[in-house]
């Protein structure tokens, strides 16, 4: 079986967090999915709580499984008393499923900042690492990097950013091209990210 794990703050999940995870089933042949909803230490008032995000992460695990069953979401990350770092999460689910290939699931930007990440190279030892193109460019340049850990690179282009889902709702304006429409309702409902 092969497991993957995709970590992020979801603040909001957004329609590139879905096309990821759909594209992974087919590119890096993912059995099962695990979506882990990390803590935000750098949260801004306007941000949504760690509650709000975990319920809009279910939502986007609905929106993945219509496609056919295979992900679940976690807030394990979320319920640790200290900062999580995301050689825990690994650690933790090779212990939930043993005997399982984990895949590491990051978009370009996060891959970059691998080197910085606490035990980055035990990481690359414990999973496969795919990495999503983030309309950056020069994805196979990052493969040349020489401290950046070897990985699976998938051209992908989505651009757009939980960063532009909450500009626009701080702004009043449209999100429902960028979002799917149940976590579009509960951004709404919930009246989030209004200044
Ligand atoms: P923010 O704009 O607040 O920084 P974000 O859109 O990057 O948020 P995160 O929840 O921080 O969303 O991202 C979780 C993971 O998804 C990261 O590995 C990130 O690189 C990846 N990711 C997010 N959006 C995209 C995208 N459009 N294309 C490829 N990867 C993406």
């Amino acid at each position: 079986m092969r497991t993957a794990v995709f970590g992020g703050s979801f603040d909001p999940p957004h329609n590139g967090h879905l096309a990821l995870c759909l594209s992974a089933r087919e590119l890096a042949g993912v059995d099962r999915l695990i979506v882990s909803v990390s803590k935000n230490p750098f949260k801004e008032p306007a941000d949504a709580s760690a509650q709000e995000r975990a319920a809009m992460t279910h939502l986007l695990v609905a929106q993945i499984n219509a496609a056919g069953k295979f992900a679940e979401m976690s807030d394990w990350e979320l319920q640790q008393p200290g900062p999580s770092y995301t050689i825990d999460l690994l650690r933790h689910v090779a212990t939930l499923h043993p005997g399982d290939e984990l895949v590491l699931l990051v978009g370009e930007d996060s891959y970059r900042q691998m080197p910085q990440w606490r035990e980055s190279r035990e990481i690359a030892k414990l999973c496969d690492i795919a990495v999503f193109g983030r309309s950056c460019g020069a994805l196979a340049a990052a493969s040349c990097g020489e401290k950046l850990p070897p990985a699976m690179l998938f051209d992908f282009d989505m651009p757009v950013s939980a960063t532009e889902v909450r500009r626009l709702a701080a702004a009043g304006q449209p999100i429902s091209h960028l979002v799917p429409q149940s976590i579009a309702a509960y951004i709404e409902s919930h009246g989030l990210y209004r200044v």
